[in-house]
C-alpha cells in the first residue's frame, strides 16, 4: 500500500549558477512537499485494523521536519560570501553542501524523514520512505526516490518492451 502526505514550508535561497540567471538573486518559495510511503506487511490489512499508517502521526513527523526549514535562508558557501561576506552565520541560515537547489532540498528532507520512519517502524509495520516530491511552484519540482526498484525496474521494462517490438 502506498501512502501520500503533503506539507508546505516557506524558505529563501539563491543559487550561484555558472550562468546568468534570476536564481542568483535572493528570493523565496513556498515549497510544496509530498511524501510517498509504502507498507507491505499484509497482516495490517487483515480485515480488522486495516491500517498501515496513522495519517495524523506521519503528518506530525513531516510537519516537524518542515518546521525546522520554515523561514530558513538556504545558501551555499559561495552564496553566503556573495551576499554576506565574512559575516558569522545567523540563526535561520542553513549553509548547504553545494547549491540549495530543489534537488538538494528534496534529498535533505528525504534523509531527515528516513531517520524518522526508521524509528516509527520499530513500533509497527515497516514504513518505507519511497519518495519525496518537492515543488518550487505548482508547475515545477523534483521527485527524489533513491530506492531504485520502482524507477529502474520499470525503466528496464520499458526498454525491454521497446526492444521486443
Ligand atoms: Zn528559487
Amino acid at each position: 500500500m502506498l501512502y501520500h502526505i503533503r506539507g508546505k514550508f516557506d524558505a529563501a535561497h539563491a543559487l550561484m549558477l555558472p550562468y546568468e540567471s534570476k536564481c542568483r538573486y535572493l528570493h523565496g518559495h513556498t515549497y510544496r512537499v509530498s511524501i510517498t510511503l509504502e507498507v507491505n506487511d499484509q497482516d495490517v490489512f487483515d480485515g480488522k485494523l486495516n491500517m498501515g499508517i496513522d495519517f495524523a502521526r506521519i503528518k506530525g513527523v513531516l510537519d516537524a521536519v518542515l518546521a525546522v526549514r520554515d523561514h530558513a535562508l538556504f545558501l551555499s558557501n559561495a552564496g553566503k560570501v556573495e551576499f554576506f561576506g565574512e559575516r558569522e552565520p545567523q540563526p535561520g541560515w542553513r549553509l548547504t553542501q553545494g547549491e540549495p537547489t530543489a534537488e538538494y532540498l528534496a534529498q535533505d528532507i528525504y534523509k531527515a524523514l528516513a531517520c524518522e520512519m526508521g524509528q516509527l517502524s520499530k513500533e509497527g509495520p515497516e514504513i518505507i520512505l519511497v519518495a519525496v516530491t518537492l515543488g518550487e511552484t505548482d508547475d515545477q519540482g523534483v521527485t527524489y526516490y533513491p530506492n531504485v526498484a520502482f524507477g529502474i525496474a520499470s525503466l528496464e521494462q520499458v526498454v525491454a518492451g521497446a526492444q521486443s517490438k
